[in-house]
């Protein structure tokens, strides 16, 4: 019998897909990490699972404890999905502007949502300050115990993928991959593979893949923390060095225009049937640029984060892209009707 002991052990062992177009437009072997196939359909999974973990071996989490983040997506889902598999709770505070969808998502799975209104990080009243107080509260009232996740400042997020997603991709690659690409959310990923990577292979070319509305590719490229513009993309984007990035410096950094990664996204769609969602745009648009800058017959990686189906109402919504300035691809603008 071929079995997993629980959806946890699903977590990981993601498969490398190779993307032919990507490939074939550069002569490099651009491979993508499929994380959309984890059981909450995101990267975020193994956040989730590393921090909590984390708790309950340092003896701060027990059965019937609560697990308390601010997000607005995929890190929410993957906590509830790892705390529902280990009889926890979570309790998600999210800004009030996020999708529909992904509320409904996560009260689907069972978490407790404390809507709060949309402010920046620096005001007092910011989704993840308001969750860093809840879990504090929370933690004197219950006998089980409370943690505050915080993905953005909790190393195990980027622990996690020092132990697992580097690993992966060095065995899956045979040592053989020149470069790794990612974008920065809360930068477990980037800096994480890239730490595992290195200390198998100090050649190996480290890149960020940013966005508009982000301060990263300013901060690696100039030293200061600018941003300019703002982008569709959701998931990722910062504009501070979080705990997770400490000592991390990318080789290469590629600003990538919403416009790039969203052809990018609709081209995997509709050539080589990855729907996904726009922060896998950007990945790949950013590996296709480091493919160029080293040219021919290199193996490239990235992540592909998530699936095109939690952005329904964004992403795939002419009238949405529009408002934003950007094209919607004429199949999706004017579909071909087909009478029975
Ligand atoms: N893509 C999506 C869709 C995400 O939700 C996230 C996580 N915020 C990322 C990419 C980036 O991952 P990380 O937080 O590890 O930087």
């Amino acid at each position: 019998m071929e079995t997993r002991d629980s959806v946890l052990a699903a977590i990981g062992n993601t498969p490398l897909i190779r993307l032919r177009r990507a490939s074939e437009e550069t002569g490099c072997t651009i491979l993508g990490k499929a994380e959309f196939m984890n059981p909450g359909a995101s990267v975020k999974d193994r956040a989730a699972l590393g921090i909590i973990s984390d708790a309950i071996d340092r003896g701060e989490l027990r059965r019937g404890g609560l697990v308390v983040d601010g997000t607005a997506g995929n890190t929410g889902i993957g906590l509830a999905i790892v705390a529902n598999a280990l009889g926890l709770k979570t309790v998600i505070v999210i800004p009030e502007t996020q999708a529909q969808e992904k509320k409904d998502t996560l009260r689907s799975l069972g978490a407790s949502l404390i809507e709060v209104p949309a402010v920046p990080y620096r005001n007092d009243n910011n989704y993840v300050k308001v969750a860093g107080r809840t879990a504090a509260r929370l933690a004197r009232e219950h006998p089980e115990g409370a943690i505050f996740a915080n993905q953005f400042d909790n190393v195990a997020n980027r622990d996690i993928h020092i132990r697992t997603t580097g690993p992966e991709i060095w065995e899956q690659t045979e040592g053989k991959v020149d470069g790794f690409v990612s974008a920065i959310g809360t930068g477990g990923t980037l800096a994480g593979v890239a730490a595992a990577l290195r200390e198998r292979n100090p050649d190996i070319a480290i890149a960020l893949a940013d966005v508009p509305g982000a301060a990263m590719h300013s901060f690696y490229t100039t030293g200061e923390l600018k941003s300019e513009g703002s982008s569709i993309t959701e998931g990722i984007g910062q504009g501070r060095v979080t705990a997770n990035l400490e000592g991390f410096k990318p080789d290469h950094s590629f600003f990538i225009p919403d416009a790039e990664s969203l052809a990018t996204t609709f081209a995997m769609l509709k050539d080589e049937g990855l729907a996904l969602g726009l922060s896998s745009g950007v990945n790949v648009a950013g590996a296709i640029r480091l493919a160029r800058e080293l040219g021919p017959g290199h193996v490239i990686v990235t992540m592909l984060c998530d699936p095109a189906t939690r952005y329904q109402s964004r992403l795939f919504n002419p009238e949405f892209l529009r408002s934003k300035g950007l094209e919607p691809p004429e199949w999706l603008d004017r579909p071909t009707v087909v009478e029975p």
